[in-house]
């Protein structure tokens, strides 16, 4: 089959969508967006309660570019008028994105296998095969919860499919959370908001990390809505640390959850799962090369190793043990694919990238991805020492 485009984009979330921007800025013309819903489909699936951490905030006429921007010459507070957009808000500033850059995408269509036949890619879809010279895989991790380790999980529900905490709230007076990060602090606020009893099992202690990468600690904004929400309510949300679950079984009554070195735990009702989500490498594993569970990255481009013409964009990329989860992160190497699919197809760039690059759309410098501290240290933050923190009892 002779290739139909140029590039094609797998995946009309920001990560997909800042990839065509940046091929349009750089002189790719025949690019295609393929999504098997819709644009933005992950943020519109969001819980109604759920914001962005990371704030947006439009200083672009100063160089700096909105945090959650995904391109240099746009601004989600500016457009939506507001710091932390909800799923439903982002979603809205994907479309009218796609709308003024006439980014070409087609919903509806989903790639359910990809592979490289001599110089180009065959894809199939359910509306047939489609072929590329390059791919950008940006499929994100959203629609991949990760419920493996637990023996049991489809007794829980995980997080990623919480539409609405309301309506999960109506389920009864007491909840477990299994997990202890971002995702896990956020349904326990919202649940202890609507009156409900939070207990949270957390295989650390994840919440009170202090380690100076956003990707690795709670974000100031999750800070600051769990200190107003011990200050609210003390005593509503528990954490039991260093409780590692294992396996989760109905009992009567409710489920019984077996914690490593620890006593059953029960719980009256379905025990909810915020352990995270997988890799959006994994339905195309064996294109790239792994390594201790991580997919391997080309540093000039973040191609696969194993695949020429593959790229990845998105929150699962890592560099030199540098995790690019975040918006502000990934999009640095949106100019860097851009800039390579267009020297390969021939085309002078000219200065079509260089507003990218002034902006940290194109970072081709991964020094960046060294350990990083803050010059004046951090004190210890009181306020959150008045959470209520269980040691998860050692079994006798
Ligand atoms: C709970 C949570 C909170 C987060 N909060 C923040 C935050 O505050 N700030 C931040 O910067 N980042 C945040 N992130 C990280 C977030 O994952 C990314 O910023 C962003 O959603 C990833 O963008 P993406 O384009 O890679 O993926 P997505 O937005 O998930 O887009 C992927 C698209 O691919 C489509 N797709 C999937 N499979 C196929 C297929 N087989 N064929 C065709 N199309 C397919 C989907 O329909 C979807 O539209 C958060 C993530 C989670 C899970």
């Amino acid at each position: 089959m002779k290739p139909t485009h140029e590039v094609l984009i797998i995946g009309a979330g920001p990560a997909g969508l800042g990839c065509a921007l940046a091929l349009q800025a750089a002189g790719v013309e025949d690019v295609l967006v393929l999504d098997q819903k819709s644009i933005g489909a992950s943020f519109e699936s969001w819980p109604e309660q759920m914001r962005l951490l990371t704030p947006s905030f439009h200083s672009n006429a100063f160089g700096f570019a909105d945090l959650n921007a995904i391109s240099p010459e746009t601004s989600p507070a500016d457009f939506l008028n507001t710091q932390h957009p909800s799923g439903k808000d982002y979603a809205l500033y994907l479309r009218a994105i796609v709308k003024h850059y006439e980014v070409a995408v087609e919903t509806g269509v989903r790639v359910t296998g990809l592979r490289r036949v001599r110089d180009h890619f065959e894809l199939e879809t359910a509306q047939g095969p489609k072929a590329a010279k390059f791919v950008i895989w940006a499929i994100g991790e959203f629609s991949r919860p990760d419920d493996s380790g637990i023996d049991g999980a489809d007794f829980c529900l995980h997080n990623g499919r919480v539409r609405d905490w309301e309506q999960i709230a109506a389920g009864g007076q007491q909840f477990t959370l299994i997990g202890g990060y971002e995702s896990g602090i956020d349904a326990a606020i919202n649940l202890m908001q609507l009156g409900k009893d939070v207990h949270l099992l957390s295989r650390g202690h994840p919440w009170d990390s202090d380690d100076p990468d956003p990707s690795r600690a709670l974000s100031p904004h999750t800070r600051d809505r769990l200190k107003a929400a011990l200050l609210e309510a003390p005593g509503q949300i528990r954490f039991y640390k260093n409780a590692e679950v294992q396996s989760v079984r109905p009992v009567k009554g409710g489920y019984e959850l077996a914690v490593k070195d620890g006593q059953p735990f029960h719980s009256p009702s379905v025990p909810i799962l915020c352990t995270g989500f997988r890799s959006a490498l994994e339905p195309i594993r064996d294109l790239w090369e792994w390594k201790n569970g991580s997919a391997i990255f080309s540093e000039e481009a973040d191609e696969s190793t194993l695949t020429p013409g593959l790229f990845y964009s998105g929150p699962s990329l890592q560099h030199r043990g540098m995790l690019f989860c975040f918006i502000y992160k990934y999009r640095a190497r949106f100019g860097v694919i851009a800039r390579e699919i267009a020297g390969r197809l021939g085309i002078d760039i000219g200065d079509g990238l260089d507003l990218w690059k002034q902006r940290g759309f194109l970072l081709d410098d991964l020094k960046c991805c060294t350990d990083c501290q803050c010059a004046v240290e951090a004190t210890e933050d009181q306020q959150l020492k008045q959470a209520e923190v269980i040691e998860y009892a050692v079994a006798a």
